[in-house]
C-alpha cells in the first residue's frame, strides 16, 4: 500500500515513518508541506519520493491508498474529510477535531465512504499497558476502586511552538496530554467517564493555553479516576495506578512513546514484578491499521476511540474553566 503523508511533522519523523516502513508491502510516496520547501527538504531527508504543497495532488493519486495526518490540530477536521470524500484510508492524529461534534461528522463520513478510519492513540499499543489491562481483565485485582494516571512531563525544547502559545492550532497540555489519558483510562477500564471536574493554570511555559491540569473523573461504575497532566515537570516521571480490592498495580515510566517502564503487581501474596513485551508502540499501531485495511480486525484505536478521547479531554478544559462539574458530551456516538 502506498502512503501520503499530511504534514511534515516530527511525530512522522521521529515514529511513524519507520513504522508505516516496517510494514510488508507499505511505503510512503508523498509528503505534503504547507511549505513546498520544507515539503522537498523533509521528502529529501526520509527518501520519500515526492512532495507537494497541494493536499489535492495527494489525494488525487490513485496509486496512494492511505494518507498519515499529523499536522497541527485545527487541520485535522479538513483534511481528513478531504481525504475520506477521496476515498482514501486515514490514519489521523489526535486529537481527531477541535470539537467532538466535527470529530464525529469524520466518523461517519469514514463508516459511509466504506475507509479504515483509526485515531493514533500509542498508549493502548504498548506492551505495559497490554499486561496492566491484562491484570484486570484477569480479576486477580478484585473489584476496580480507582485509577490515577501520572502524565505530568517536561516538554522538550523542539516541540515548545504551537503546543505552548497557539490556541488556535490547539494547543495546551489537555488537547495534547489528557487526550492521550483519556483513552487509555478508557482501554484499561471499558467504560467511559460520565463527569469530570479539573483545575488548570499555567505554570512557566503556557501562554495563551494551559500547560498543567488535574482531573477527576467519575466512572459509571463507580471507580474514581484521578489524571495529573503538565508541561512542566522535569522530575516527576509518569505512571499508572490501578487499585483494586484484591490487589494493586503500580507501573512507572509507561506514559511514553517507548517500549520501556516498569510495573509491579500487590497482593496478599507480596509485591510480584509483571514481565511485558517490548515491541515498538507504532508498529503495533501500523499493524493493527494495515489489517484492518486488509479486512483482518480493527485499528488498535478506532474513529470512535478518537472521538471519546476527544469529548473527556474537552469537558476537562470545560470544567477547569467553568470551575464546577461538567458532564461528558460525547456527541451521541
Ligand atoms: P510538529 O510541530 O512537528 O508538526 C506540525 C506541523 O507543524 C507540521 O505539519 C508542519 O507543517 C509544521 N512544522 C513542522 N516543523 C516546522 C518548522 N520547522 N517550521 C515551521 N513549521 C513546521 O508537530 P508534532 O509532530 O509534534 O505533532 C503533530 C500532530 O501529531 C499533532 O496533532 C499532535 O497532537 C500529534 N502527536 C501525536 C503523538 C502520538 O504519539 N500519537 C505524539 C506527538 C504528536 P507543514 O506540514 O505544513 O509543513
Amino acid at each position: 500500500m502506498h502512503w501520503g503523508l499530511i504534514g511534515a511533522s516530527t511525530i512522522a519523523s521521529e515514529h511513524v515513518i519507520d513504522a508505516i516502513r516496517s510494514q510488508d508491502g507499505n511505503s510512503i510516496k508523498s509528503v505534503m508541506s504547507s511549505s513546498a520547501k520544507r515539503g522537498r527538504e523533509y521528502a529529501a531527508k526520509h527518501s520519500i519520493p515526492e512532495s507537494t504543497s497541494e493536499i489535492d495532488q495527494i489525494l488525487r493519486d490513485p496509486e496512494i491508498s492511505a494518507v498519515y495526518i499529523s499536522t497541527t490540530n485545527e487541520k485535522h477536521f479538513p483534511q481528513a474529510m478531504a481525504a475520506i470524500d477521496a476515498g482514501k484510508h486515514v490514519l489521523c492524529e489526535k486529537p481527531l477535531a477541535m470539537s467532538v461534534a466535527d470529530a464525529v461528522t469524520m466518523v461517519n463520513a469514514a463508516k459511509k465512504k466504506g475507509v479504515v478510519f483509526a485515531t493514533n492513540h500509542h498508549l493502548r499499543c504498548a506492551g505495559s499497558h497490554i499486561a496492566i489491562r491484562e491484570l484486570i481483565q484477569s480479576g486477580r485485582l478484585g473489584e476496580i476502586l480507582s485509577v490515577r494516571v501520572f502524565h505530568a512531563v517536561y516538554l522538550p525544547p523542539h516541540l515548545q511552538g504551537w503546543r505552548i502559545n497557539d490556541p488556535k492550532a490547539g494547543g495546551g497540555v489537555i488537547p495534547d496530554v489528557t487526550v492521550h489519558d483519556a483513552d487509555t483510562v478508557r482501554f484499561h477500564l471499558d467504560e467511559d467517564p460520565v463527569s469530570v471536574v479539573a483545575k488548570a493554570g499555567t505554570s512557566g511555559l503556557g501562554e495563551g493555553v494551559e500547560d498543567s491540569v488535574m482531573s477527576i473523573w467519575s466512572m459509571p461504575s463507580g471507580i474514581m479516576v484521578q489524571v495529573h497532566d503538565s508541561f512542566t515537570h522535569i522530575h516527576a516521571g509518569t505512571g499508572f495506578e490501578v487499585h483494586g480490592t484484591e490487589g494493586s498495580v503500580t507501573a512507572s515510566n509507561v506514559m511514553t512513546q517507548q517500549p520501556v517502564g516498569q510495573i509491579f503487581v500487590d497482593d496478599k501474596s507480596g509485591n510480584h514484578p509483571v514481565h511485558f513485551s517490548d515491541h515498538n508502540l507504532y508498529v503495533y499501531a501500523l499493524q493493527h491499521f494495515c489489517g484492518a485495511v486488509s479486512g483482518f480486525g480493527k485499528p488498535a484505536a478506532d474513529g470512535v476511540d478518537g472521538v471519546k478521547s476527544l469529548a473527556i479531554a474537552l469537558a476537562v478544559r470545560s470544567a477547569a474553566e467553568k470551575g464546577e462539574s461538567v458532564e461528558v458530551d460525547y456527541g451521541g456516538i
